[in-house]
């Protein structure tokens, strides 16, 4: 739901773990079609955030919506998910055995499908999909290649490709360029890029040069809840985000 220009509201989000506030008083806005990267110290809250958006963990107070009518928390971690808000975490999960044809086609594999029969077919609209994803995540000429020999960069995009199986509307990535290589950092700006405008991506991340590529807005996360909000540089220039950074 765009008409109200966001796809994904939290407003005044509080979590506690033992009486400890992890957020405390949390706002943000994402706009559809939106690349957002989210900077932070340590244990500012940036990993409990996308565990509420996804509905792992549940907010002690405040409302997180996506789009302008779904309350995400009535929803589970399940449905979350088919409502087309996808998660990538930090490590590359692939099937190991499979080509990287399979792995996306198995990207597909929902539970009912699998009851049904362990070979299904694609259908055409889902075999256009996975030739454009096959080129989005720049392994068109690698479909045959077993995912356990490809480069972590590579695995790192497959997964991004599996999560792309499914259309979703949200895509929230935690340190997508951690452990690439310069070149594959490079490459993966290109493909965030390539995302921005058909997908809203929330994108944690600490490579300053990946998210200068990358993102028009950066949100710094401190203490659980919003720093400052700005371009990078304006956030760079901020002294209270220089502070939690340098004095601490
Ligand atoms: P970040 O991802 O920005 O490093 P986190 O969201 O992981 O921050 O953590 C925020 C704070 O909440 C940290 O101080 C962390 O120790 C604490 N925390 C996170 N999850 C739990 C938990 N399940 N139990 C207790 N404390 C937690």
């Amino acid at each position: 739901d765009t008409t109200h220009g966001r796809i994904l509201y939290l407003e005044d989000v509080h979590v506690s773990f033992d009486g400890f506030k992890a957020i405390n008083g949390l706002n943000l806005d994402i706009a559809p079609g939106e690349l957002r990267c989210i900077i932070g110290p340590n244990g500012a809250g940036k990993t409990t955030m996308m565990d509420i958006i996804t509905g792992k963990t549940r907010p002690d107070q405040g409302s997180v919506f996506f789009g302008s009518t779904i309350d995400l928390l009535r929803h589970r971690e399940a449905e979350i998910a088919a409502l087309g808000i996808g998660r990538k975490f930090q490590k590359p999960t692939v099937f190991e055995q499979l080509s990287v044809f399979e792995n996306l086609e198995l990207a597909l594999a929902t539970d009912k499908r699998v009851r049904h029969s362990m070979v299904f077919t694609l259908t055409g609209e889902e075999k256009d999909r996975l030739a454009e994803v096959l080129t989005t995540i720049h392994l068109a000429s690698s479909a045959s290649r077993q995912a356990g020999l490809l480069s972590h960069g590579q695995k790192q995009w497959l997964e991004i490709g599996m999560l792309l199986m499914q259309d979703p509307k949200l895509l929230l990535l935690d340190e997508p360029v951690a452990g690439m290589t310069d070149e594959e950092t490079a490459r993966t700006a290109e493909l965030f890029l390539t995302l921005k405008g058909k997908h809203s991506l929330m994108v944690v991340e600490h490579d300053m040069s990946f998210i200068r590529a990358i993102s028009e807005k950066v949100t710094v996360l401190c203490d659980g809840s919003v720093l400052a909000e700005g371009t990078l540089d304006e956030v760079q220039a901020d002294e209270r985000v220089i502070e939690v950074y340098l004095g601490r």
